[in-house]
């Protein structure tokens, strides 16, 4: 008899490697300059989100797409090592997704994405993971919109939980605001979301507040180092963060996600849901990089019982 595994989280999103130089300065129109070693870390929101929650003790599938080369490879077998099950990875003829990422020595980053086999992840894909029946799905914007869509469709029909995370910062359908549980963006695509400039707490307020009037249920705001803020029907909380040295906010908003939606599993109330998801973005702002500073339930558990 073949057991039926039942996930808890699918993610459906990107997978990218993330290729890193440090380099002086950025190179200007046809310069040629030299930068140290090539670092290839795995990265994607999707990815990074997947780990996320399986390193806070969800189980955790993700579909997506790579391509049939070194660095898709490399992009499983990391998901493999962090439980993440992979059976619904499509390898596809285009490259895999890359992020080029250059950092100049002020510690400033200068990107460019090339969404390769990301941008292929289609509805059929979605339609084809239809055993899973997961608790939750995940869903950021680095595969196409459409794609996306069809997935909040598909899991609403079925009772399924959505949470969204708007990123990169785009606009978006009405429907799909209104399909999602939870809407997660940071300030800056709260503003491209909305058109509304947001630069403080009563600015992020009234940007979450026209979600809410195109149909979104709960919108959570993050803030950095301000925490983050609720908004759903008349009900606003600002939930503090815990005060942490932040030496790389890479990644903190991924941590929050996989924080939040391991913690929305295990039944906790929005407030404190969010509470434990600003522990995991606090710990993953003390460490470098994006994936090794995912923190684990056990850090997280310990660093809330010391805070
Ligand atoms: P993003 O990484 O998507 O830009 P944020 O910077 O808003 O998202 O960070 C996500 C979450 O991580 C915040 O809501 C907060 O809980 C936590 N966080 C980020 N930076 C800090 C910080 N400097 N101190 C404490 N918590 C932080």
């Amino acid at each position: 008899m073949t057991d039926i595994l039942k996930y808890e989280v699918l993610v459906i999103g990107s997978l990218n490697a993330d290729l890193v130089v440090r380099a002086p300065h950025f190179p200007k129109p046809g310069e040629t300059i030299s930068g140290g070693d090539l670092q290839i870390i795995p990265g994607g929101k999707g990815a990074n989100q997947a780990v996320a929650a399986a390193r806070q003790g969800a189980s955790v599938a993700m579909l997506g797409r790579v391509g049939q080369d070194g660095f898709g490879t490399f992009l499983l077998d990391n998901l493999k090592s962090n439980s993440v099950d992979i059976i619904h990875i499509h390898t596809d003829d285009s490259a895999t997704g890359t992020a080029i990422i250059v950092v100049d020595a002020n510690g400033q980053n200068s990107i460019v994405l090339s969404a390769g086999a990301n941008g292929k992840v289609s509805p059929a894909d979605v339609d084809l993971a239809s055993d899973l029946h997961p608790s939750l799905i995940l869903l950021q914007l680095e595969i196409p919109t459409p794609t996306v869509l069809h997935a909040a469709r598909v899991a609403k029909q079925n009772g399924i939980r959505i949470i969204l995370n708007p990123a990169p910062a785009q606009s978006l359908p009405d429907e799909l605001i209104a399909l999602v549980d939870f809407i997660i963006p940071n300030e800056t695509e709260l503003s491209l979301l909305t058109g509304i400039e947001v630069k403080d707490t009563p600015s992020a307020e009234q940007a979450a507040q026209t979600l809410l009037a195109r149909g979104a249920q709960h919108v959570i705001v993050t803030l950095g180092s301000k925490g983050a803020l609720v908004v759903s029907g008349k009900q606003v909380t600002q939930v503090d963060t815990y005060k942490v040295e932040a030496v790389d906010t890479t990644a903190a908003g991924d941590a929050f996600i996989g924080g939040l939606a391991s913690a929305i599993l295990r039944g906790l109330e929005i407030e404190e849901a969010v509470k434990y998801a600003n522990a995991c973005g606090a710990l993953a702002a003390t460490k470098f990089g994006a994936q090794p500073s995912l923190p684990t339930k056990e850090e997280t558990e310990k660093f809330i019982s010391l805070s």
